[in-house]
This record gives structure tokens, C-alpha cells and sequence, in this order.
């Protein structure tokens, strides 16, 4: 088949090469959206990730251009108008578990650093102040952290928690037995939020998780919790936590999703004045901690994307069942 690989990287193209079962693809560095479709133009499949817009305007332009498979080199799928690819009769697959570990990993990086300060203590020894001052932490062991979402990723997350010996409590509409009889206690969102030192975001993005965290939630936190959102900028109202940030609700704030992130994230914008107010903002404070969204950025995790994404193709082609395709 002929792939258009849209907002590529090295290390897209390097795994994607290693794993291409025979198919002609072309590597893209820009993402897709409206104004680049037409690029698509004579491509039997878009192979895309988190920030491609595959709105209906995107879509409507790739039916036009002959497009007849989308398919995800990720596991969300808020990124695409759903409804509209199954009415166009173009199939969405996706990588649905490259690695949850990977994401979870990561979560825990970020609440490591925010808490022991790591990232200051570099900068500071670097230039030979080993003073301590302002870098005291609090012990993890015991603490009470909030898993909003037990899926694959929140799984994962779960499971590093309990080798901390942190207490876990969980919100998912659908709880898992396996994580209940590691000891997870399920509870409403309510009052998982309530008591938690810590709260770290697992759930999709979709019109009833959107703004989950918003003023109303943020007035429940226990003073000076930790958030951390690994999942989709889109879950949080970005102005609610800033003002929450401001007046000591929220102690700090670890994001690897940003809601505007698709203008900036997985760019150099070093050279230039970073337009996003909020996200200037965040930057500035002492006590927010943001990476990139490359949570999913390990060897495994893009093996396995690769993998996933050439067997969802070749599935395709052969006629073969779709199993990782997503509905509406
Ligand atoms: P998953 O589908 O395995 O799990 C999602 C879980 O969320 C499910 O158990 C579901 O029941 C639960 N859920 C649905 N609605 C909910 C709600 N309103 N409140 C609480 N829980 C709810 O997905 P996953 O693989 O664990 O991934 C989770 C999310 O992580 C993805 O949707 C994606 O946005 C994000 N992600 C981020 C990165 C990264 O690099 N930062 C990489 C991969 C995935």
C-alpha cells in the first residue's frame, strides 16, 4: 500500500523502517490538518499521531484524494472526528497497548522530580552550590495517591504506586478486579479526588472527561496536592489550575499534555517568544514541571507501535479482521 506518515521524527522513521512489511511510505515532517491533506493526495492509508487534526474538513479532503484507511500511531483517538470516518467508510485503527508502562514511567518521573527537586539539585550542583535550602520533599511511602482511569496505562501506574507503598485509590467507571485484589480502593470521582496527596490522570479524552479537573473539582483537593496529567491537555481547565496553582490549592503541577499543546509540543522554539500566554506562565513557575508529551518515548513503546502499525495495515490489506479498529 502507499502510506502517508504524517509528523514524523527520526525515531518514527528509524522504527518505522525496521518494521515495514513491504508497503511505500512516505515520511512527512508536518502534521496533518487542512492545509497540508493535500499532500495526502494519491495514498491509499494516513498513518498520523496525537496532533494530526482529523476533523471533518481533513477528512472530506482525504476521501476526495482516495483514502481508504486511517490508521493511529497512537492509542488515543480524540484527534479524529469518529462518527464522520465511519460515515465516509474510511476504517480508524490504532495502536491500542505499545506500552503502558512506558506512560507510567513516566507519570512517576514527573512526581519524582517535583517532589525530590531533582531537576534543581542538577542545575545547582552544576554550578557548585550544594546548599539544600527549598529542596525538602515528603516521603512517598504511605502517601495517598488518586488514579483517575485503571486502563492499561493507569494499570501500570497503579502498580509502581504499591512498590512505593503508597495508598491507591481509583476512579474508573469500569474498575478492574485485578487492581482491586492488588489493593486498589475504588471510590466516586468525588471522593478519590478528596484525600489524595496526589492525583495522576489516566483517563481518555471525550466529551464527558473534558475539563474533568475544573474550579468546582479543585475546590475539593486537599490543600497543596500534587496533579500530574500524562493523558490529554484537554482533561484539565487550564486557567482553573493556574488560579489554583496561584493560591496554594495545587502544590505542583507535573504535565507531559499541554490543551494547545499541537501548536508547540515536538517543536524548537527555542529562538522564539512562545505566544501561549498560559503556557508561559506554567513555565515560569517554580513548582510545574513540563515535558514534551514523550511519554510514550521508549525503545519498546515505538517497536511496538511500529509493529502494531504495519500488522493494522497488512490486516487491511489481507481483507483480515480489524481488530484494533476504534468505533464511534
Ligand atoms: P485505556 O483505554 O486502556 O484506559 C482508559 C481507562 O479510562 C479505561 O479503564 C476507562 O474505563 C477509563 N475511563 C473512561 N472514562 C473515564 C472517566 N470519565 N473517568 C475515569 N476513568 C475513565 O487507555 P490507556 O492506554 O490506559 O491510555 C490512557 C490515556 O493515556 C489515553 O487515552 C491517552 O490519552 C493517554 N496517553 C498518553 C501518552 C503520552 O505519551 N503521554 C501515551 C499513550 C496514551
Amino acid at each position: 500500500m502507499k502510506v502517508a506518515v504524517f509528523s514524523t521524527n527520526q525515531y518514527d522513521q528509524d522504527f518505522l523502517t525496521q518494521y515495514n512489511t513491504g508497503h511505500e511510505v512516505k515520511f512527512l515532517k508536518v502534521s496533518l490538518s487542512e492545509e497540508t491533506a493535500a499532500v495526502a493526495f494519491g495514498y491509499e492509508a494516513v498513518c498520523v499521531f496525537v496532533n494530526d487534526k482529523l476533523n471533518k474538513a481533513v477528512l472530506d479532503l482525504l476521501a476526495v484524494a482516495g483514502l481508504k484507511l486511517i490508521v493511529l500511531r497512537c492509542a488515543g483517538f480524540n484527534n479524529v472526528d469518529l462518527p464522520y470516518a465511519e460515515e465516509l467508510n474510511i476504517p480508524v485503527l490504532r495502536v491500542p497497548a505499545y506500552s503502558p508502562e512506558a506512560v507510567a514511567e513516566h507519570a512517576m518521573a514527573l512526581i519524582l522530580t517535583l517532589n525530590r527537586k531533582t531537576h534543581k539539585a542538577y542545575n545547582r550542583v552544576r554550578e557548585g552550590n550544594f546548599s539544600l535550602e527549598k529542596l525538602m520533599g515528603v516521603n512517598l511511602f504511605q502517601r495517598t495517591v488518586a488514579v483517575i482511569g485503571t486502563g492499561n496505562i493507569g494499570q501500570a501506574f497503579c502498580r509502581i504506586l504499591k512498590g512505593f507503598g503508597c495508598t491507591v485509590k481509583a476512579y474508573d467507571p469500569y474498575p478492574s478486579s485485578d487492581m482491586q485484589d492488588l489493593g486498589v480502593i475504588y471510590g466516586t470521582l468525588e471522593d478519590t479526588l478528596r484525600d489524595a496527596d496526589i492525583i495522576s490522570l489516566h483517563c481518555p479524552l471525550n466529551s464527558s472527561t473534558q475539563y474533568l479537573i475544573n474550579e468546582n473539582q479543585l475546590k475539593q483537593l486537599k490543600r497543596g496536592a500534587m496533579l500530574i496529567n500524562t493523558s490529554r491537555g484537554g482533561l484539565i481547565h487550564t486557567h482553573a489550575v493556574i488560579k489554583a496553582l496561584k493560591s496554594g490549592i495545587i502544590g505542583s503541577l507535573g504535565l507531559d499534555v499541554y490543551e494547545q499543546e499541537s501548536e508547540f509540543f515536538f517543536h524548537d522554539f527555542s529562538e522564539d517568544v512562545i505566544q501561549d500566554d498560559q503556557l508561559t506562565q506554567l513555565i515560569s513557575f517554580p513548582n510545574v514541571l513540563i515535558t514534551g508529551h514523550q511519554g510514550f518515548l521508549t525503545a519498546e513503546a515505538l517497536s511496538e507501535i511500529a509493529k502494531v502499525t504495519f500488522g493494522n495495515i497488512d490486516a487491511w490489506y489481507s481483507g483480515s479482521e480489524l481488530v484494533n479498529r476504534v468505533r464511534p
